[in-house]
């Protein structure tokens, strides 16, 4: 009997060490940090493990190869080739194509075009990272806003076909494709044996497991009257996704105003509804990076509206104002760093899963 008590006292000890042990390895271990430029924007990784590197190397190599098909840019890419063909018929494209328009128009048609993946032709004209932007005028807006109808795009997923109706139509995946390759990328990690990790592209961050040490990452919410990399406060969370969509991202100023690259597809002028910024967690970053174009154009309240429906989606809205909305989920979860006088914070009730309609102010 005491030699059993001994042992396991012994035993015990043995574990308490081990996982001490265990605890402060993983507090040491650094992760592989990289930083590269792939599908038009800043793409960071903070990888954990021992297949780090080879994890993140082969991150970019993909980035690159769904760039190549995804971009709206690039003249090769499958998005070129439906878009071309536009008026004309079906265009066979890849799987990856495929599958994201079909998603893509499911966004655009819960959002009621708020995301709307046929806004390439007033994307393309409004082009606000030109050398000499302009405001184009009212009547031309008024006929590409026609172009930017989703209805015209169809998709037959098992011919693997797409086609848009009218000539001059364009298909632009710019508000989604960062997200969903976010989500290419956790799944690469996790076929890797990773368990910890951070993919930030652009702006669309996907959250592979927690720290190393158990605790959740804190993602901050930038800014959006500061230089990049300043912070109104942050997000702690594991296991996640979050997009922001902000006017500051991109935009030219003419007349005294802001035109920012987020075209709100039912005026076809830059979307202007009261929002700085909109961050949208969801458990997946297509879903976050779709909502958060969506939400930032619908606004504070239309857009919680449209995300307190969706399970496990929550948001924070940073108003031309300076006030935070944060729905209720994220209570806890949101910390406010802003110095005093410079942001208000907001909760905001969440009204059930199968909530309709702007959401209820505290
Ligand atoms: P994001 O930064 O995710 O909000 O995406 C912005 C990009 O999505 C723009 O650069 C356009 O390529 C595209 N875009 C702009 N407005 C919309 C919209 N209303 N719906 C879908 N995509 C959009
Ligand atoms: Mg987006």
């Amino acid at each position: 009997m005491r030699g059993t008590k001994r042992l396991s006292r012994a035993a015990c000890a043995a574990i308490a060490l081990a996982v001490c042990g265990a605890l402060l390895a993983a507090c040491r271990e650094r992760p592989h940090e990289t930083v590269d430029f792939v599908m038009g924007t800043v793409v960071r990784q903070t990888v954990y493990g021992p297949s780090a590197e080879t994890a993140a190397r082969e991150a970019v190599e993909r980035l690159r190869a769904l760039e190549a098909a995804l971009s709206f840019h690039d003249a090769a890419s499958d998005i070129s080739r439906l878009n071309r063909s536009s008026g004309g018929p079906q265009v066979t494209l890849g799987p990856e194509a495929i599958g994201l328009l079909e998603r893509s128009l499911e966004f655009s048609r819960i959002s009621d075009g708020a995301f709307n993946i046929m806004v390439g032709p007033l994307v393309r004209r409004w082009k606000v990272t030109a050398d000499r932007p302009d405001v184009p005028p009212p009547a031309e807006i008024a006929s590409l806003v026609r172009l930017a109808s989703y209805r015209d795009l169809s998709v037959d997923r098992d011919r693997r076909t797409a086609r848009l109706a009218r000539r001059g139509q364009m298909a632009d995946l710019g508000g989604i494709a960062k997200g969903y390759a976010s989500d290419v990328i956790l799944a690469l990690y996790r076929a890797r044996g990773v368990r910890s990790a951070i993919i930030d592209i652009g702006g669309n961050i996907g959250l592979l497991g927690s720290r190393p040490d158990g605790r959740p990452w804190n993602i901050g919410v930038q800014d959006p009257g500061r230089e990049r990399g300043s912070y109104i406060g942050y997000l702690s969370l594991a296991d996640n996704s979050v997009s922001t969509s902000g006017g500051y991202e991109r935009f030219f100023v003419a007349g005294g105003r802001r035109y920012s690259h987020i075209i709100d597809p039912r005026t076809g002028y830059p979307a202007d509804s009261g929002l700085s910024s909109a961050s949208v967690i969801a458990p997946s970053a297509e879903e976050s990076d779709a909502l958060s174009t969506a939400v930032f154009v619908l606004g504070a309240s239309k857009g919680i509206g449209l995300i307190q429906r969706r399970p496990g989606v929550e948001a924070v809205c940073i108003t031309t104002d300076g006030t935070v909305i944060v729905t209720e989920g994220l209570r806890g979860r949101f910390t406010l760093t802003a110095p005093e006088g410079t942001y208000r914070v907001e909760y905001r009730y969440r009204v059930g899963p199968d909530a309709a309609g702007p959401a209820r102010q505290r």
